[in-house]
């Protein structure tokens, strides 16, 4: 069994449905990660299962209480990397869940109303992170973005390793443009050299396709992308040393 990841959650059947399907329902299903998710309410003790609370210092909206969140993490263990969704956390990306998937447990903690309680997030968390620059109502939309682009990673989940070697941020640039049958449709036709079988004018194709498209849409991974010198000519980006 490779890794497994535990998702802290208001709402488990959200988390549940999901990773039902897919690549990571066959994950689960050939025992190559396990994925579950645990129900905070199930750690409170007053009658009302009370999970929220008004904020100190006033103001709108409810807190996640710090207690049934900690029996919550407690009753996953100690073990593994801890992380909370936030859009107040650092920015998760690409790099973290290639990291996070060479991990025996990751355990991610979905915030719901005004978030969690700070004291929670400072004692029981190693990471917060955001998955962008926008607000959600729950932390649930993180979590399955940050365990489905983790699991991507872990050897058997994909069938094909080498899709991963090519796709968008392997190289810190965006993928090429892809096009399947028919070669032509509606009128709109395959860029010929895509036709041609010929390797190496489709791999410059694909290359120059791949940094332009990154030029265009996220001029700001260029800095750090592995262009050649030609390369940053050609799309008139200076190179770091300013020329
Ligand atoms: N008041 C908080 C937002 C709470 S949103 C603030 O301004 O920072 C409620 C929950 O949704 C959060 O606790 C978090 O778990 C989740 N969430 C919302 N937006 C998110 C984002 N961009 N990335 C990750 N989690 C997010």
């Amino acid at each position: 069994m490779g890794i497994s990841i535990t998702v802290l959650t208001l709402f488990p059947e959200l988390i549940e449905n999901y990773i039902a399907f897919g690549v990571i329902g066959r994950a689960s299903k050939n025992n190559v990660a396990s994925v579950s998710a645990v129900d905070i309410r199930d750690f409170t003790e007053d009658k009302h299962r009370t999970v929220d609370d008004v904020p100190f210092g006033g103001g709108a909206g409810m807190v996640l209480k710090a207690e049934p969140l900690a029996k919550a993490m407690e009753s996953v263990g100690a073990t593994g990397h801890r992380v909370l969704l936030s859009p107040s956390g650092r920015p998760f990306t690409q790099a973290d869940a290639i990291r996070w998937s060479s991990l025996d447990a990751l355990t991610l903690v979905c915030g719901r109303y005004e978030g969690v309680d700070e004291r929670f997030r400072q004692q029981y968390v190693d990471d917060v992170v955001s998955i962008g620059d926008y607000v959600l109502s729950g932390g649930e939309l993180g979590a399955l973005v940050v365990l489905d682009a983790t699991l991507r990673f872990v050897p058997g989940v994909l069938g094909n390793r080498e899709s991963l070697e090519q796709e968008s941020f392997s190289d810190g640039l965006l993928e090429h443009p892809q096009y399947t049958r028919p070669a032509s449709w509606r009128g709109w036709d395959v860029p010929e050299v895509l036709l041609s079988g010929h390797h190496q004018n489709i791999a410059q194709w694909r290359r120059e396709a791949s940094v332009n498209r990154t030029a265009l849409h996220r001029p700001d991974l260029l800095d750090k992308a592995a262009l050649t010198a030609a390369e940053r000519d050609r799309i008139g980006v200076r190179t770091k040393r300013g020329s």
